[in-house]
């Protein structure tokens, strides 16, 4: 759960009559003893249970309570406690929606209930916060001016999310959301010019990874981020190549086969694949992410056969407020054949890097490790040296890709090597970093 949803349960928890919180401690007290009796079967170490999970910065809490509130949010979540007071977590005269644009200290809002987009205060509190708090695709609580206790059209809350990416802001060292609730994210590659670069993969992939947001009654063991999918463009270029060649530069997917990406062979300019990527797309949230020049904006404007319509919007939009074009925007696309679906275009994503990573966090943000570690003889397990590692054992059998592992040990040493080279970094525009 977000530090926000934390401060509502906790709020909530406060309120309940003093039995009702005894009850609920008492219930996460035996709830937590049998999940630990389940891990130590489970070879897993005891104190791993209560670990914050490695790499994330979510708070260290008191374990029984973090049982209790998440008890808690599954009763509120159905329907127990209504009579017992307490902040609803949306008041009555507040209304929901989402958010398409920011600006400083506004954005526009798409309500939910299909009225038309409107521009939006922050509140106050809001506001200062703005640039950790509030992004593009967030999902936000307001109250309208013609309500007549409101003065101003104003965004009160931000609603839990489902995905988040965050990028660290250089100076500060804080972790800054991006973008919010995208269901998937397009990696956009090329080849032949640039050529492929793997590298840049697997650090797109890894902030990919981080992007699931805890929410009660989830485990960080069992996390659900944004659905990775490679585009790989101007696969036209490859007619250039002799077949050796060509073979070189594709074999440079495997590893990402094997692990079961989504991956999708395009040309914007010929418009091969994009149907393939329409389908994968229907109904979505995404974001495009890659180095410049790789093809994003040819290919969102060839998956969008109306683009006139979506520039004429952008546009009534941008004049209407003291939008820039370089803000992020979120806007819809209703291909001629196909679903419709939402692309967050913002300036961030572009150039969002994999900032320094801890080797745990490195250990944690890569899946298939993720999973094979249980099998590890020891809980802390580095799968460079020790003794009954599941991870060396599975590369061994064939069962996880050597390229998938080789990047694991080279960002492993890169990070004992320290910063990367600048040259090797996906660098902010100047006005972001
Ligand atoms: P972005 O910086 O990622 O948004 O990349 P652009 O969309 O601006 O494209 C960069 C360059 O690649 C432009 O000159 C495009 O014309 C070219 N390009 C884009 N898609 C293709 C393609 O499918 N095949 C070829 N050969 N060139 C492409
Ligand atoms: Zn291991």
């Amino acid at each position: 759960m977000n530090k926000r949803q934390r401060e509502q349960l906790e709020a909530r928890l406060k309120a309940l009559p003093k039995s009702e919180q005894d009850r609920l401690f008492r219930q996460a007290a035996a709830q937590r003893t049998d999940d630990q009796k389940r891990r130590r079967s489970e070879r897993k170490r005891y104190e791993d249970l209560d670990a914050p999970r490695p790499g994330s910065s979510k708070r260290k809490v008191d374990p029984v309570r973090e049982y209790a509130l998440r008890l808690l949010a599954a009763e509120l979540a159905a329907g127990r406690h209504e009579d017992a007071g307490g902040a609803s977590p949306v008041p009555d005269s507040t209304q929901t929606g989402r958010v398409l644009f920011m600006g400083k200290r506004r954005c526009l809002v798409r309500p939910d209930d299909g009225g038309e987009d409107f521009e939006c205060r922050l509140g106050a509190d809001l506001a200062g916060r703005q640039q950790a708090e509030l992004c593009v695709g967030d999902r936000v609580s307001f109250v309208r001016a013609t309500d007549e206790r409101h003065d101003a059209d104003e965004v009160v809350q931000v609603l839990p999310r489902k995905t988040v990416l965050t990028r660290r802001d250089p100076r500060t060292g804080e972790a800054r959301a991006i973008v919010a609730n995208v269901d998937a994210v397009v990696i956009v590659v090329s080849v032949v010019s640039p050529p492929l670069h793997p590298r840049l993969i697997d650090r797109y992939l890894i902030a990919i990874e981080d992007s699931w947001v805890e929410v009660p009654g989830s485990h960080a063991d069992d996390p659900d981020p944004a659905q990775a999918i490679i585009a790989v463009n101007k696969i036209d270029l490859l007619d250039d190549l002799t077949p050796e060649e060509r073979e070189r530069e594709l074999a440079k997917l495997e590893p990402y086969r094997a692990i079961g990406l989504p991956i999708v062979e395009c040309a914007a300019q010929t418009g091969r694949g994009m149907d393939e990527l329409r389908a994968l797309l229907a109904g979505r949230i995404v974001a495009f992410v890659g180095h410049s020049g790789v093809g994003k904006s040819s290919i969102t404007n060839a998956l969008d056969e109306r683009l006139g319509a979506r520039t004429a919007q952008v546009g009534a939009a941008a004049n209407r407020g003291r939008h820039t074009t370089t803000s992020s925007q979120l806007y819809e696309i209703t291909p001629d054949s196909g679903e419709t679906f939402w692309v967050i275009d913002t300036p961030g994503i572009r150039y969002f890097a994999l900032e320094e990573l801890t080797p745990a966090q490195l250990r944690d943000s890569m899946p298939e490790l993720r999973r094979l570690r249980r099998g590890c003889q020891f809980n802390d397990c580095t799968h460079t040296h020790e003794p009954g590692c599941a991870v060396r054992e599975a590369v061994e059998r064939g069962e996880l890709h050597p390229a998938r592992y080789d990047t694991y040990i080279r960002l492993l040493e890169e990070i004992a090597r320290g910063p990367r080279p600048p040259d090797e970094r996906i660098r902010p525009l100047p006005d972001e970093a």
